[in-house]
Order: structure tokens, then C-alpha cells, then sequence
């Protein structure tokens, strides 16, 4: 779940940006509308407890990250959040399975190789694992990205522009997968965009419109 109440963030030289409230219970979908620049990725910052609010009140999952000492708060993150960013993040000098490992190291978990092949597999990039990210296409990169934000089952996965650079057909299979991923670990799902197409493929999603129309 995601319950936030007047939040508010400055940035130190930019916009201060004005958030309404939201709610979102847990294992729901929420779109978050807005145009770009917005402020879509600002507010998923605040939820994952990157940014700190200026203002307001949050609560992700039973938590307010930004009450959380900055090293609980990262720990508190690994093992509560999964994040699929706009940027993927994928670490070039690791391969696919290494990459999914810096996850329980973010955690402070041991490594579960098995639990890696599992959700690899689950989506569809098993036989990748030994691959470098600059050797995966695009989709399959993204497949890599969400398989890692969904291996310790997180209570709230955020997406940030998920279907920004598909066309029509993988957008459709991103959200599908995005959306059985995390209906799978019952999690609440937050997908940002300024996609018109989200939407169409996800029956049932709460829809939250940021910022000007
Ligand atoms: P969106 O994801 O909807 O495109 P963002 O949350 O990235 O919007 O940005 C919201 C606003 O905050 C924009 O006006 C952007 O220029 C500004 N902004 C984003 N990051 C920074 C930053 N680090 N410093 C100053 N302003 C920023
Ligand atoms: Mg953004």
C-alpha cells in the first residue's frame, strides 16, 4: 500500500513541486499520469525514499522511509521495493546472473542461485544469464531489469516510463509482464507514464494525474 498526504518536494535549485494525496491499497495497480517533466519520477523517488519530502506525510508498505535512518532506509528499500527505472542501471561489467546478485548483497542476504534462475526464467531470459547487458537487446534488457526488481518478491514495484522506447506489441507484453509479476508476489504496482497505451492494457488500475493537464 501507498498512502501519501501533502507531500512536497523543493529541489535545491528547481521546481518546488506539489503532490495531491494518494491511495493506493496493497496489491493494487496505480498509473501515475503526467506530462513529462511533471514531476512522475520526483514522486516515485519520494516513495522509494531516495529523496526526502519537504513537506507532507508518506507511508510505502508500512513505513515512512523518510522517518528511517539512512542506513535502515536502505536496507528497509532492498527488501521492500522493487524498482524497474527509466534507466535500467545494469552494471556492464557484471553478467545478467551477477547483476540479479548485487540485489541480495543490497539486502544483506545471501545469494540464492536458485531463486536467480527462477526468476530469470519466469521471464523468459534464463539462457541470457551469462550475457552482458550491452549483449541483450532492449526488451530483453528490460526482461533482466524486472527479473531483478522482483526477486525478493517486494511488497511495492515501481516502474518508471516501462513502455517509453517499445512499440505497440512489447509495450503490450511489458505491461502484462509487469503487471502477472506482481500479481505474483501480491504487490502494489505504481507504473509512471506519459503513455497513452498504459491503460488500455491494464483493466482495474487506479489512475492519479500529477501536475498540469
Ligand atoms: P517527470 O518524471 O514527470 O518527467 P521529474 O520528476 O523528472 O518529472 O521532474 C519534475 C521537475 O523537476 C521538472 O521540472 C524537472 O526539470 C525538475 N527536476 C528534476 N530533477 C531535478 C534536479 N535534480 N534538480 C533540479 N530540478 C530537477
Ligand atoms: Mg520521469
Amino acid at each position: 500500500m501507498i498512502h501519501t498526504q501533502g507531500l512536497r518536494y523543493q529541489y535545491p535549485r528547481g521546481p518546488s513541486l506539489v503532490f495531491a494525496d494518494v491511495q493506493v491499497p496493497q496489491g493494487a495497480t496505480l498509473v501515475l499520469r503526467g506530462n513529462s517533466g511533471s514531476g512522475k519520477s520526483t514522486w516515485l523517488a519520494l516513495v522509494a525514499g531516495l529523496l526526502s519530502a519537504t513537506a507532507g506525510s508518506l507511508t510505502v508498505a508500512d513505513s515512512d522511509p523518510g522517518a528511517l535512518a539512512q542506513s535502515a532506509r536502505d536496507a528497509w528499500r532492498a527488501r521492500t521495493l522493487g524498482f524497474l527505472p527509466q534507466k535500467l542501471h545494469l552494471s556492464e561489467a557484471l553478467n545478467v546472473r551477477q547483476n540479479l546478485n548485487l540485489v541480495y548483497f543490497a539486502a544483506g542476504l545471501p545469494v540464492d542461485p536458485a531463486a536467480v534462475t527462477k526468476a530469470l526464467d519466469a521471464l523468459g531470459v534464463a539462457d541470457l544469464a551469462a550475457r552482458k547487458p550491452s549483449q541483450l537487446s532492449g526488451g530483453q534488457a528490460q526482461r533482466v531489469a524486472l527479473a531483478r526488481a522482483v526477486l525478493l518478491k517486494p511488497r511495492v514495484i515501481l516502474a518508471d516510463e516501462p513502455t517509453a522506447s517499445l512499440d505497440d506489441a512489447s509495450a503490450e507484453a511489458a505491461l502484462q509482464l509487469l503487471a502477472s509479476s506482481a500479481q505474483q508476489c501480491d504487490a502494489t504496482l505504481v507504473i509512471a507514464t506519459h503513455d497513452r497505451r498504459v491503460g488500455e492494457t491494464l483493466g482495474g488500475a487506479v489512475e492519479h494525474r500529477i501536475g498540469a493537464a
